[in-house]
């Protein structure tokens, strides 16, 4: 048969590989810590759910729902569509299973899809860490949230990291503002690109959110949202501020600040960093007390955030883990006949030991390369002499870089009852 063209993965999603998974555990364990040391639960929903779900939170003239779902119709003929994000299902899932009759603290995580175009920290599948808080709607948990993501960097090594919050208000003082706004960019209409001069009739708050540059002096010389606030969003502001303040995080007020996605009222905040180009934004989110209303739930104040795993991964420097402690060797046809055995003994009286055990056999020349490959603190050897005696060899790997294996420090010889004890002291 002829040898087929091998297919490859769809452009803007990619493979994890074994080599790299260790790196995404640990930030994922890291999060989940965390997360847990602030009491928040995690909630898994499908990956798949109606389209309407999305147009209806993260609304219609939205690039999401205008140019990035994957959307598509099953063969019963439901539209349905990829999950571009993880709000609109928590918040779905919360209103159908009747979990807003108290405040809740959920998190989530797991891919995303929105068909964007593919460059450096911006994928068509991507992963998300969130969380949604639902039933609070003072500026103290909306400080929590904020105090929880800065802990979250600090527990990842992460310091290049700067926050810019900022209010949208209500929606009666967003409707005042609005007017404003699409007065004053009218002024300019023909110096708007496409895009813009759409949204000022659509959704011109989204004027404010755009990325070209040759908008930005026209958006900074806009009338500025903050100015619009009321009294109660004012304090609800003054207040996440001053929380901030006292605890001693750093902020930025960004008053062009708005955030991709309608359902966003109130505060919001973003952290960003300077070291991924113009994919910056790692982490963003804020409070969206109108959403759960409007899925048709029981109005349900709400806050959230959701942080993109590969932007920070790429920010990271954590070195990634090595992926075993020990190696087992065997040669010889009793010692390779018992590795496997004695391997499980370990495991057993060890269980938080990493244990590779060789299989395939070969000389213990070879089986030495391979376990210094490996990364493993230590070598175990096992030969038929050793065997008949009952002990079995350790010889630390990790000496000198770069030497034979053999040439580092001396191997010793422990009875394979006493392994497991002297085997803690190499780790
Ligand atoms: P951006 O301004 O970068 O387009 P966004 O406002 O669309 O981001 P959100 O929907 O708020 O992003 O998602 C939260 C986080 O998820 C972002 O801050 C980012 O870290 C990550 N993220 C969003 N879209 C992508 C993507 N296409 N590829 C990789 N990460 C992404
Ligand atoms: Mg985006």
């Amino acid at each position: 048969m002829a040898r087929q063209t091998p297919l490859r993965a769809i452009r803007g999603m990619h493979d994890l590989l074994p080599d790299e998974s260790a790196r995404w555990q640990q930030l994922e364990d890291c999060a989940r810590a965390v997360l847990e040391r602030y009491g928040y639960k995690e909630m898994r929903t499908p990956l798949v759910e109606q389209s309407e779900l999305f147009k209806r939170s993260i609304g219609e003239v939205t690039d999401i729902v205008e140019k990035e779902m994957y959307s598509f119709e099953d063969r019963g003929g439901d539209q349905l569509s990829l999950r571009p994000e993880g709000t609109a299902s928590c918040v779905r899932a919360a209103i159908e299973h009747g979990l807003l009759d108290q405040p809740r603290r959920i998190w989530y995580r797991g891919p995303m899809f929105r068909r964007e175009r593919p460059q450096r920290g911006r994928y068509r599948q991507f992963h998300q860490i969130g969380v949604e808080v639902f039933g609070l709607a003072g500026p103290d948990i909306d400080l929590e949230v904020i105090l929880l993501t800065r802990r979250l960097w600090s527990a990842l090594g992460l310091t290049q990291l700067r926050l810019e919050i900022n209010s949208l208000g209500d929606r009666a003082e967003r409707a005042a503002y609005r007017d404003q706004l699409v007065a004053y960019l009218r002024q300019y209409q023909d110096r708007l690109d496409d895009d813009s001069r759409r949204r000022l009739e659509t959704n011109p708050l989204r004027v404010l959110d755009s990325k070209n540059p040759d908008l930005a002096e026209l958006i900074a010389e806009a009338p500025s949202l903050t100015e619009a606030l009321g009294s109660e969003s004012r304090a609800h502001f003054e207040t996440l501020c001053a929380g901030l303040e006292q605890a001693g995080v750093a902020y930025q007020i960004n008053p062009r600040l708005v955030r991709g996605l309608d359902y966003y009222n109130r505060s919001v905040f973003e952290w960003i960093t300077d070291a991924l180009g113009a994919q910056g934004t790692v982490c963003a989110g804020g409070r969206y007390d109108g959403l759960v209303e409007q899925l048709g739930g029981r109005a349900t104040p709400a806050v959230g955030f959701a942080l993109g795993i590969e932007r920070l991964l790429e920010l990271s420097q954590m070195p990634p883990p090595p992926s075993a402690d020990a190696y087992l060797i065997a040669v010889g046809e009793q010692a390779t006949a018992a590795a496997i055995p004695i391997a499980e003994q370990i495991r057993d009286a060890l269980p938080q030991l990493r244990l590779l055990c060789h299989c395939g056999g070969g000389s213990f020349k070879s089986q030495f390369k391979r376990a210094d490959r490996s990364g493993a603190k230590v070598a175990l050897v096992l030969g038929d002499d050793e065997l008949a005696e009952q002990r079995i060899g350790i010889k630390p790997l990790r000496g000198a870089d770069g030497d034979d294996p053999q040439a580092k420090a001396e191997q010793i010889s422990v009875s394979i009852d006493a392994l497991a004890d002297r085997l803690r002291n190499f780790l």
